[in-house]
């Protein structure tokens, strides 16, 4: 069996879902396909999530209909207006959102959240099954929310491995056919939709590739494979051929986009490859994670992370920064929702570089404010450079000033100002 995965820019419109039939072609049935949501959906749907918490229904239902409107778009040219039953179930969707939306707004907002953003991946998968079932590509659609099941933490669903292991395997095993479904998605005990977080589907794919003893993951993506930064942020950019697990672990710690942090770890227990190759020149290679590594650190890469915010914490009472006042920080920073990055620390200050949403900063400052002597900086830019070469900052960041620097044998790590 294989796993592949395409994310929400391979799916963005008509033409890119008939690019995927190419990309598939070839009549294999040991595959089973996990599809995000197409283009922006997951953030149009995050839109009708605010208005819906906020008790804005008519406004939710508007904003609803701009992404109904744009499925409606896509299918029409993909020719399936015709078809009465994907019509019937396309509209059934619709209608159950709809409702979901229409009755009273529950406490939970993570509940509703993964109630509504759950149809992103619905609506894409139900429209790109049935095109391919039209097209020669038979396909049976797989609902993910019977697969991956998960703790009832919505927006951030933790996996329950061995009972989703069993459903996968149920439900794919003796069927000659090709399996579509969504990634992102799963559900909770009660039988309520939850999420896996933001860029999930990466992790859902691996989910599946783990209980299934896949022979290869393949993540389609916009670019060539795994490359050594952010193509949208550094002009010049190499790609990476091979690297191990570890190295991918790392680089996607650091922050590195191209993988969701927690895809490798059930590749690597069962040593399942995982390829990087892109959607747009689909015949060329890609990139290869696996467990022969070796030549790591034949390229330094560059991992680019903007709008963190650096916090310096220090005891009123010139005490010692030690594990009881960690434990106490820590405690806060989670509760805050501050997700950190990197740590420093000296005798009597203890600084992080972390992200945090910026509604939420006034909050943390207050909360730390009651016991300690805080600083902070807010719009700072991290960028870790591993494997380098010298201390060079790349030349469109020689400019920003260096607030902190920290490093080791194989990485070295800034935190920037503009
Ligand atoms: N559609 C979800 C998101 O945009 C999950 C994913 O694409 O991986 O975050």
């Amino acid at each position: 069996m294989r796993v592949y995965k395409f994310g929400g820019a391979s799916v963005k419109n008509a033409d890119a879902v008939i690019n995927i039939k190419e990309i598939i072609k070839s009549p294999e049935t040991n595959l089973v396909i996990l599809i995000s949501a197409m283009d922006k959906t997951t953030n149009n749907l995050e839109k009708v999530w605010e208005l819906y918490i906020n008790n804005y229904t008519t406004g939710s239902m508007k904003e609803l209909d701009k992404t109904i409107v744009f499925h409606e778009e896509i299918y029409t040219k993909l020719n399936l207006k015709s078809n009465a039953v994907f019509i019937s179930n396309f509209n059934a969707l619709v209608k159950e959102i709809k409702a979901f939306l229409c009755a009273p707004n529950s406490k939970n907002h993570a509940y509703c959240y993964d109630q509504i953003v759950s149809y992103g991946e619905l609506f894409s998968t139900l429209i790109i099954s049935t095109y391919l079932n039209a097209n020669g590509i038979k396909n049976k659609w797989l609902d993910a929310r019977e697969l991956i099941h998960t703790s009832s933490h919505h927006q951030e669903g933790r996996v329950s491995w061995e009972k989703s292991k069993q459903q996968i395997l149920s439900k794919t095993k003796n069927q000659n056919t090709i399996f579509i479904t969504q990634g992102f998605i799963g559900s909770d005990q009660n039988k309520n939709t939850t999420t896996l977080g933001r860029e999930g589907s990466d992790y859902s794919a691996a989910i599946f590739a783990w209980a299934l003893e896949a022979k290869e993951l393949v993540i389609w993506k916009d670019v060539p494979g795994l490359l050594n930064a952010d193509p949208k942020v550094f002009k010049e950019t190499q790609k990476i051929d091979h690297i191990s697990y570890k190295e991918a672990i790392e680089l996607s710690y650091y922050g590195a986009s191209v993988i969701h942090p927690k895809t490798i770890k059930p590749l690597q227990n069962k040593g399942i490859p995982l390829t990087i190759r892109s959607f747009i020149d689909f015949t060329s290679k890609g990139s290869e994670i696996n467990n022969m590594g070796g030549k790591d650190d034949a390229v330094t890469s560059f991992i680019y992370k903007p709008n963190q915010v650096l916090i310096s914490i220090s005891p009123k009472d010139f005490s010692f920064i030690l594990e009881d006042h960690m434990s106490e920080l820590f405690g806060i920073f989670s509760k805050a929702g501050l997700k950190v990055h990197l740590m420093q620390n000296s005798a009597l200050s203890f600084s992080v570089c972390a992200y945090i949403k910026t509604p939420l900063i006034s909050n943390l400052i207050d909360r730390l404010s009651e016991k300690y002597l805080v600083k902070y900086n807010e719009q700072v830019d991290l960028l870790t450079i591993r494997h380098y070469q010298n201390f060079n900052l790349p030349e469109f960041l020689a400019e920003k000033e260096i607030l902190l620097e920290q490093r080791s044998r194989s990485t070295i790590r800034y935190v920037l100002k503009k």
